[in-house]
């Protein structure tokens, strides 16, 4: 296979001002594409941050989709992982220890009386049963119509969904980016319809229990971050409103599109049994994080440059 040259959108930069001095990160990857490009530049950047300040790292496998989970992408997490020479400090080592001790599902009654306590508030929730199809019809953009508020409909598990009630002036700063959750993402979903979590929902938890103090994403989730902040004010939480983030520019396909895990030709998987390198994707974590990136090209190159600009405490900007 021809390896592919990656392309950035890199309109956004890395500080290092923005890690605190002790950051407990994690790596969150999803079993239900195979990992892309992106995200193998997500957790070089993730993990060489984390390293290069001797923070720890949890490796967090978010299966609570379980439509679209698939062992052989679970599989591939870890050989990815690996391969890219990446370590963690908690979390599955490997699939069997995931499926027994990791599995997001073990959680989900406990997720579900977190949530039970934030409608025990009265005010921030409200049941919905709405389809996505009949919320076009009304919206075309998507945006929840705000149908169900005042409805005071009963919940039941598997029939309808639980949203959380965003008024219209709740602006969220997520470091120099004012947002207003309204207009961003509106009534956003906590509890879905086939009565699992909402990925907002159950990533936060995960993070507020953690105590993780910084996260690196995409900038494709800077709404997700505005929503998660949001919603961990309603439920009075203390450590995840404190967490430092990075939105980093993402990695884009040749025609400026955005990679889904379904476009096999940006999947790690098929870059290594093809036997491409992964010096190129280490290249791609370095120039988000504007180092010099001709000499680096391991996981371990990326954190003794890391390193070394440590020492200099130094601003960057991308490459
Ligand atoms: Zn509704």
């Amino acid at each position: 296979m021809q390896e592919k040259s990656i392309i950035f959108d890199n309109s956004s930069y890395v500080c290092l001002s923005k890690v605190p001095l002790n950051p407990i990160s994690r790596l969150a990857p999803t079993p239900s594409g195979f990992l892309h490009l992106g995200n193998a530049v997500n957790f070089l950047v993730t993990w060489a941050i984390v390293r290069s300040r001797k923070g720890r790292l949890h490796l967090r496998i978010d299966d609570m989709d379980g439509i679209r989970f698939r062992p052989d992408v679970l599989e591939d997490i870890f050989t990815s992982l690996h391969w890219l020479g990446l370590d963690w400090d908690t979390g599955p080592a490997g699939p069997d220890d995931f499926y027994q001790n990791f599995s997001l599902h073990k959680k989900k009654e406990y997720y579900r009386s977190r949530l039970q306590a934030l409608n025990k508030t009265g005010k921030n929730t409200f049941v919905c049963r709405c389809s996505r199809a009949s919320i076009k019809k009304i919206s075309p953009s998507g945006l929840y119509p705000g149908t169900c508020r005042n409805a005071g409909l009963a919940f039941e598990p598997g029939c309808n969904a639980v949203r959380l009630k965003v008024d219209n002036d709740a602006c969220i700063q997520v470091n120099n980016q004012r947002i207003g959750l309204a207009s961003a993402l509106g009534d956003f979903v906590l509890w879905r319809k086939d009565d699992q979590p909402s990925y907002h929902l159950a990533s936060l938890l995960e993070d507020e229990e953690g105590g993780i103090n910084f996260i690196v994403r995409g900038q494709d989730l800077l709404f997700s971050t505005a929503a998660q902040i949001h919603l961990a004010r309603c439920f009075g939480f203390s450590s995840f409103p404190a967490c430092r983030f990075i939105h980093h520019g993402l990695v884009l396909g040749e025609n400026g599109e955005k990679l889904s895990k379904s476009r096999g030709a940006y999947a790690l998987k098929d870059l290594r049994q093809s036997g491409g390198s992964f010096a190129n994707v280490v290249q791609a974590a370095a120039r988000i994080l504007g180092l010099k990136h001709d000499t680096i090209c391991t996981a371990q190159d990326l954190r003794h440059a890391l390193n070394s600009l440590n020492r200099q405490n130094t601003f960057f900007k991308p490459a």
